[in-house]
């Protein structure tokens, strides 16, 4: 049986995504390096027994989630890749974290093959994939993205359309920079208050009623205790790693400088995200940076 959908990337992001549009009705076949990824996917009701260049040739998307710019450019443009195997008129989309740079020149190829192609990250992490409650940024032509709307509500409860290609990845770059420096800040805002004898409870209460108040500080504060559920409160395991972070953070940098836009906070938040996860941080979650700030008085 051939697949209406093609997932390729099936890891803590993808996997969820891919199950979410089988519960969703659609006939799903999920491809990955990790065949015991692709195993757990058939057991939930994907398309077994297809090979990728088969599936590809005859489905109506190809949708990838994959770790980087490099690994995307090699499944779309790799010999025998998506762009070689798909017919004109394949939707795809990429909802990969990349380079704004990278998904403009993709869009901008698959349109000359005769395809519309969407960059497509999201924001949300592997809870928001699983609760299907992902927020989609989304890079594309105006056709392309109401196509792909009965497959993002599947996956999504937020559908932006950012603007032309390229776009949804700019935006996500925007956001994840702001947040890796809204952490930092707010970890050194609650390291000042303890140092001067205040409870980092009160403090938080306080802070989220007055200017200073910020998302990081109320669904996932970086000190420990104050809130029960946030990573902070379990040895900063789950939650959004170090690592990925820096993986957005460089992003944001290194399109900083082909824009000649400046980025001084980005630029010192990657450095200091980068030298935490050098200490041996990479897998925790970024809210850890709160260690690297040390006790105070
Ligand atoms: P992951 O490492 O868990 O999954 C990536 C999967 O892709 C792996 O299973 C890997 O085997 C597979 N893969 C790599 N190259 C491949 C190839 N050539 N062909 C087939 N499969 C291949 O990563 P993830 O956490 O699922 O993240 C995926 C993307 O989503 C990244 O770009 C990441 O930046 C972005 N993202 C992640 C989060 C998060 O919280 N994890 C949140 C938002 C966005």
């Amino acid at each position: 049986m051939n697949p209406e959908v093609v997932f390729i990337g099936l890891g803590n992001m993808g996997f969820p995504m891919a199950h979410n549009l089988i519960k969703g009705g659609f006939s799903v076949a999920g491809f990955d390096l990790l065949q015991s990824n692709v195993d757990r996917l058939i057991a939930e009701g994907g398309i077994q027994g297809v090979s990728l260049e088969q599936a590809v040739k005859s489905a109506k998307v190809v949708i990838t989630m994959l770790p980087s710019s490099q690994s995307v450019k090699n499944v779309y443009l790799g010999e025998g890749g998506v762009f070689e195997q798909a017919r004109p008129g394949t939707l795809l989309i990429d909802s990969s974290t990349i380079s704004p740079e990278v998904a403009k020149e993709l869009g901008k190829q698959a349109g000359e093959r005769g395809m519309e192609m969407l960059d497509a990250p999201v924001s949300g992490g592997p809870v928001g994939a699983t609760a299907g409650t992902l927020t989609f940024m989304v890079g594309a032509t105006e056709n392309g993205f109401a196509s792909a709307n009965a497959y993002l509500q599947k996956m999504g409860k937020a559908l932006y359309h950012a603007g032309p290609h390229g776009s949804g990845q700019t935006v996500k770059v925007c956001n994840n920079m702001l947040l890796g420096i809204t952490m930092i800040g707010t970890a050194e805002a609650l390291r000042l208050g303890i140092a001067n004898g205040l409870d980092p409870k009160v403090l938080t209460e306080i802070i989220s009623k007055s200017s200073g108040n910020n998302w990081v500080l109320n669904a996932c504060n970086p000190c420990p205790g104050v809130m029960e559920k946030a990573p902070a409160s379990n040895d900063y395991a789950g939650g959004f790693g170090v690592d990925l972070m820096l993986k957005d953070l460089g992003l944001a940098v290194e399109n900083a400088l082909s824009t000649q836009c400046s980025v001084p906070l980005g630029a010192n938040a990657r450095n200091l995200y980068d030298m935490h996860s050098k200490a041996g941080n990479g897998k925790l979650d970024y809210g850890s940076i709160y260690q690297m700030l040390g006790k105070g008085s």
